[in-house]
């Protein structure tokens, strides 16, 4: 199904693209006196780099400034990297630091304002509008995807069912009860819905459920998890990027083009940079995407390294947007895999994966280090039509098995141990996947 996708705000994401990058100026300049002025961080930052805001007068002077990381917002946990007043805070997240101290984002009614008008342009991409009924299973809570799309549809005048995260069965009833029109979660939560429609209710999720369009984010996916999702649920896939320290949900979304993210420019000026150097890299070459927030109020973020790495091209899109538009996310810089010397993506696997007839797209896969190699071994499902065919012999499908065998050794360049397993035996996740078990560490 094709939906009809518009544009939100075309004064802004259609504009000239010389007056945006005036706009730009304009707001970065504005942007960097106000940070000087008003958070203790960042003053201390241009003290230590010899700066003054004076120093920046346009775009070109965007490399004077140092990079913002993660561990620079973990060290200013839990106010540190505020800009404003408390009492100007109208919301505060957290995230769950289980990688380290947690970091805190913080929003203005400004800021609030300025993330409804980003997530109703996502929404409008996706061609949603007033009378649609938007299925929000995103996590309500600390997590910012909930509550981001939440004020997205209310700012689009679309009702919201604020279903939120778990409770499958119920979350299927509901949508067909309610006829929810719009799908909103994690891509591998799509797919799990579509089959506990399938499996466990003996639906066909096509015909019982009315999502004409889905936004999926949170996490990388591949455009063979995209075919799934779309053909399964009979709905247009959107992919959509946002991370909480820039705002949450509401950096970038794909058009009816679906090729590449528009990234909301006139909010988030972006750079793509060399991981390793720091140095830009050119349009449509892979790098590590920098951020720098033009607009927020309670905590602006200079340079800020997200990790995560695309590409970048600002050639214009047929969908009538001048913004430029970033790659689909490949990985984050430290969640590469390395087995026997090679760097993979987890994504890589599930493209290989899923690109095999036959294969489902649930596997989780290991690495471990019994002796001096690694071994990476994946277990797999295969379809559940497939399965029921052989009548739940998995010995019958040993071409299939050597089947994923060879598409992922072509893949990543190691050859992986393919276990196939029952259907329903893989662990399933409703937030997002960890499909990639390193279980290295625990041995050495
Ligand atoms: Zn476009």
């Amino acid at each position: 199904m094709k939906v009809e996708s518009w544009i939100f705000q075309p004064e802004y994401e259609s504009m000239k693209r010389e007056d945006l990058e005036k706009l730009q100026e304009e707001r970065l300049r504005k942007l960097v006196r106000y940070c000087y002025e008003n958070s203790p961080f960042y003053r201390k930052r241009f003290k230590e780099a010899g700066l003054s805001p004076d120093d920046i007068k346009g775009l070109d002077d965007l490399s004077k400034i140092p990079f913002t990381t993660k561990d620079d917002m973990r060290e200013a946990y839990p106010y540190g990297m505020l800009a404003t007043s408390l009492e100007n805070v109208l919301e505060i997240h957290a995230s769950s630091g289980t990688t380290g101290k947690p970091t805190t984002t913080f929003y203005s009614q400004r800021d609030i304002d300025i993330w409804s008008e980003v997530m109703a342009r996502i929404y409008a991409s996706a061609g949603a509008k007033k009378g649609d009924i938007i299925h929000n299973a995103y996590g309500y809570g600390l997590f910012t995807g909930g509550l981001g799309f939440h004020y997205g549809a209310l700012k689009i005048g679309a009702a919201v069912v604020p279903v939120s995260s778990g409770g499958t069965e119920r979350q299927l009833t509901l949508a067909r009860e309610l006829g929810t029109t719009i799908l909103c979660c994690t891509p591998t939560y799509a797919m799990y819905l579509a089959e506990y429609a399938r499996t466990k209710l003996g639906w066909d999720p096509k015909k019982e459920l009315k999502w004409k369009s889905g936004i999926f984010g949170a996490e990388p996916w591949s455009e063979k998890l995209r075919q799934r999702i779309e053909d399964e649920l009979g709905l247009e896939a959107f992919d959509i990027y946002g991370l909480s320290e820039i705002i949450g949900p509401g950096v970038s979304v794909e058009c009816g083009e679906h090729d590449g993210l528009h990234v909301f420019e006139d909010h988030w000026l972006v750079e793509v940079i060399d991981p390793a150097t720091g140095e830009p890299v050119d349009e449509g070459e892979v790098g590590e995407l920098v951020i720098t927030t033009l607009t927020k109020e309670a905590m602006p973020l200079l340079r800020y390294r997200t990790g995560d790495l695309t590409t970048w091209t600002t050639e214009e899109c047929s969908c009538g947007r001048t913004i430029g538009r970033m790659g689909r996310i490949l990985g984050r810089a430290d969640d590469m895999v390395k087995v026997r010397g090679v760097k993979f993506w987890p994504k890589a696997l599930e493209e290989a994966i899923l690109s095999v007839e036959g294969a489902s797209g649930h596997f989780i896969a290991k690495i471990e280090r019994p002796k001096i190699m690694d071994v990476l071994t994946i277990e797999v499902e295969p379809d559940p039509e497939v399965f029921e065919m052989v009548k739940g012999d998995l010995s019958k499908l040993e071409p299939l098995r050597k089947k994923i065998v060879d598409k992922v050794r072509n893949a990543i360049g190691v050859t992986p141990n393919v276990v196939l397993k029952p259907v329903g035996s893989v662990q399933r996740f409703t937030g997002k996947a960890k499909r990639v078990v390193d279980l290295r560490k625990l041995n050495e």
